[in-house]
């Protein structure tokens, strides 16, 4: 018997989805609202296309060969992964049984619902803190920083390696000393492997108007090359391999 889920897309690509190329399972839905968020296309679970986690796999073993050669993998992005826990945690499995090494990348808000299972297939988890500041991760987000931080810690537990990941908006979440709390705890977990600093851009703007929705952050600049270095350096100094 097969899940089935709600899928916005899959990709084949090299970047920031897990080491070497990838195939990428974007699933739809996500209980966040980030301000910068590039793809609100993919918030409403109902919007994106009901298919099993069989479909998936077996095109994701179209790529099986290639994916080996090239040193890369699985992940399973969104959208939030974890809104569809059991759809995901096959899609891991199925993924781990063509011997593929997996990755979850998730903002860790809906962690309680990763079982043990889910987590048994999980090789890395990308996961992205989006402030320390409580107040500015609601503002970000519009949900409490706690659940990710309680995962965090489960992951580190398990040891599971984490890939964590920023995004550096001037204005909103570049203060020093939000920088330095998500520094911090990331370094005190133990798992963190690597740091990805990204600097917020505003390529997604198009999807906002293509949905008719207004872009929160139209009026805000790109970090100056100045405050990237910054921040880079303040998770550097804590010990974390900055990206
Ligand atoms: S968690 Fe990701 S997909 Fe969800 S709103 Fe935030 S940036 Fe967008």
């Amino acid at each position: 018997m097969t899940t089935t889920g709600s899928l916005h897309s899959w990709d084949v690509s090299t970047g920031v989805d897990g080491p070497g190329t990838r195939f990428v399972a974007f699933l739809a839905g996500c209980p966040l609202r980030c301000l910068y968020c590039q793809n609100p296309d993919t918030w409403r679970q109902r919007d994106g296309t009901p298919t099993t986690a069989e479909a998936v796999l077996a095109d994701v073993g179209r790529f099986r060969r290639f994916i080996q050669v090239a040193g890369g993998g699985f992940t399973v992005s969104g959208g939030e992964p974890l809104l569809q826990p059991a759809f995901t945690t096959e899609l891991l499995a199925g993924a781990k049984e063509l011997g593929l090494h997996t990755a979850l990348d998730t903002s860790g808000f809906l962690g309680d619902r990763a079982g043990d299972d889910l987590l048994d297939h999980t090789d890395l988890v990308l996961l992205d803190v989006k402030a320390w500041d409580r107040a500015t991760y609601r503002r970000v987000t519009g949900r409490a920083l706690e659940p990710t931080l309680r995962f965090g810690q489960r992951l580190a537990e398990r040891g599971i390696p984490i890939w964590l990941r920023f995004v550096l908006v001037p204005g909103l979440t570049d203060e020093a000393a939000n920088v330095d709390g998500v520094a911090r705890f990331a370094a005190g977990l133990g798992n963190v492997q690597r740091v990805d600093v990204l600097p917020f851009h505003r390529l997604g703007a198009a999807k906002y108007t293509a949905l008719g929705i207004p872009f929160p952050l139209a009026d805000v600049e790109p970090p100056t090359g100045e405050l990237l270095r910054r921040v880079r350096t303040q998770f550097a100094a804590t010990g974390l391999t900055v990206a």
